[in-house]
């Protein structure tokens, strides 16, 4: 049997365990990517980037090829619960305020090109079967390849992540009360109840006859079909729900012709799949040298298209703590901030996620579709829109780091900035980042010539005509200040503490 030494295992090829590759390839560290299907399948799944992810997957030059893939569409704002009503993340001031749909296979090609560019290698066909671990490190055992020793390992291996059910570990939650169908189709013959084009969500949503289905255009014949039963949840079947299960043809066509009546006539069918909507998350996202990110860490219903996000962005968090400790260059507990930073971020989706369920319900008692109509009425109250687009653009997030300042342990609007020498040069905060390295942002000039830096930390001179909210701003990695100031002659000790806290020692 082969055997491979590495730095970092990542088991899971998905946008994830993609993510975390290309991040650590950046940092300079040598990881290996398993993954069991042999080749990547075109299911589309998650169906959409957030505003939130867009700008990060800018701050590393992946949102253009990305954006060249994206499926044409008129600009329309996310939702909530599928209720009529766009929500508008103007105020949010990003240059990206809506949703970009890609297909995640998409996504993951542009994501592994990237990894690959950087040295990691993807071994397919390559299912993790056994997992040791001990205080040096972990060695994964692959069904039919290599055995693989490395010095942490991050289990992104989704939903049904085999790491967490070696390791033993709970999976706290619901299980799922109904169950849908996903399934990629072309249509040969339509009816005017078909939508056209890739609007809003409430506009692909629609009910008939015992179903209720969402299908969006793809381009000429393609659509993407999710369905499922309305009426309670039967809970008999749901205990046996397999979702393995082939979905059959006769299903797809039943649920087609109850909503969008007999005119609409089945062609070929690329992918189908079954999915439940079950709500659960691990308790701990480290265990020893083993990390959990994506959907291996945390499950909920497909509604709003969360997961993907998520996943992504518990990537950027984790990638530069990860590459930090690695290298020995990472302030105490910066690995465990991984956990600390993003279990609260994937416990509040599970919680609108959870209410969206309510208000999305198919099948709505009086009482629920009382609630959605005041939830609509709220939606179109400026206020309210801003905050539910905040949380579902992922633009609201923001992490309790330490420091007094306002912008503290948030995201800064990608500004244009002007640089030195003389202000000649243009550029956008967004651009700073391609090293993965984090950025001081001097908006004055006013810091010492011979502050002492660590590598990982570049030292930007810069003006911006529109302000930041600070004169001067530590920006780690991913994005997020973990130190500002509007004091010109702040105290230095105040920024050399933020950076051994926070960035690197
Ligand atoms: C119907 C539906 C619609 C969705 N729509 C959206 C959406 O619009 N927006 C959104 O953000 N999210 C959406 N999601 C969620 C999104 O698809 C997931 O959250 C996302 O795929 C999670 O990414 P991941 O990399 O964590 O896990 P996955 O994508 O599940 O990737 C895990 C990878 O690990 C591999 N693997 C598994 N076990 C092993 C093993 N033992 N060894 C090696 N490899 C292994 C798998 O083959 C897979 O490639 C949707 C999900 C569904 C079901």
């Amino acid at each position: 049997m082969t055997e491979i030494e590495t730095e970092v295992v990542i088991v899971g090829a998905g946008p994830t365990g993609l993510t975390l590759a290309g991040e650590l390839a950046l940092a300079g560290v040598e990881a290996v990517v398993l993954e069991k299907l042999p080749e990547r399948t075109r299911q589309m799944k998650g169906g959409g980037i957030q505003p939130r992810t867009a700008e990060m997957l800018e701050l590393r030059g992946l949102l253009e090829p990305l954006q060249a893939r994206a499926t044409s569409r008129e600009p329309v704002g996310g939702h909530f619960a599928t209720l009529p009503v766009p929500l508008d993340c103007t105020p949010w001031q990003t240059r990206h305020p809506f949703p970009i749909a890609i297909p995640q296979w998409e996504i993951e090609e542009v994501l592994e090109e990237r990894a690959a560019e950087g040295g990691i290698r993807v071994l397919r066909d390559a299912a993790a079967t056994a997992v040791e671990a001990d205080d040096d490190g972990v060695a994964v055992a692959t069904a039919d390849g290599p055995r693989v020793r490395a010095r942490y390992l991050v289990a992104c291996d989704g939903g049904h992540s085999t790491v967490r059910k070696l390791l033993g570990l709970p999976f706290p939650g619901r299980p799922g009360t109904h169950r849908a169908v996903l399934a990629d189709i072309e249509l040969t013959s339509v009816s005017p109840l078909v939508p056209r084009d890739l609007g809003h969500m409430s506009a692909l949503t629609r009910q008939g006859d015992g179903y209720w289905a969402m299908l969006a255009p793809l381009g000429g014949d393609r659509y993407r079909l999710t369905f499922g039963r309305t009426g309670p949840a039967d809970e008999a079947t749901l205990t046996d729900f397999d979702r393995d299960a082939p979905v059959r043809r006769d299903e797809i066509t039943d649920a087609l012709r109850a909503v969008y009546g007999p005119e609409t006539s089945l062609g070929a069918v690329t992918h189908a799949s079954r999915f439940s909507d079950a709500t659960r998350q691990l308790e701990q996202y480290r265990v020893g040298r083993i990390l959990f990110a994506g959907d291996a860490a945390h499950i909920h219903p497909p509604l709003g298209g969360q997961g993907l996000n998520l996943g992504i962005q518990d990537a950027f968090n984790l990638g530069w703590k990860l590459a930090a400790t690695l290298q020995g260059r990472a302030p105490t507990a910066l690995l465990d901030s991984y956990h600390d930073e993003r279990h609260p971020v994937a416990a509040q989706v599970l919680h609108h996620t959870s209410a969206q369920r309510v208000l999305a319900d198919p099948h709505p008692t009086e009482d629920v579709a009382a609630l959605r109509d005041i939830v609509i009425d709220l939606l179109r109250l400026p206020d309210a829109n801003r905050h539910i687009a905040g949380l579902m653009s992922g633009l609201s997030l923001h992490y309790p780091l330490p420091g007094a300042h306002p912008l503290t342990g948030h995201r800064l609007p990608d500004a244009d900035l002007r640089t030195a020498p003389n202000g000649a040069g243009t550029t956008r905060l967004s651009a700073l980042f391609a090293s993965g390295h984090a950025v001081l942002l001097d908006l004055t000039g006013a810091l010492p010539s011979d502050l002492r830096l660590p590598p990982v930390i570049d030292l930007v001179r810069a003006t911006c005509a529109d302000g930041l909210g600070a004169t001067t701003v530590l920006i780690r990695p991913d994005g997020y200040v973990c130190w500002a100031t509007s004091d010109p002659t702040a105290d230095m000790d105040e920024l050399r503490a933020a950076i051994t806290g926070s960035i690197a020692k």
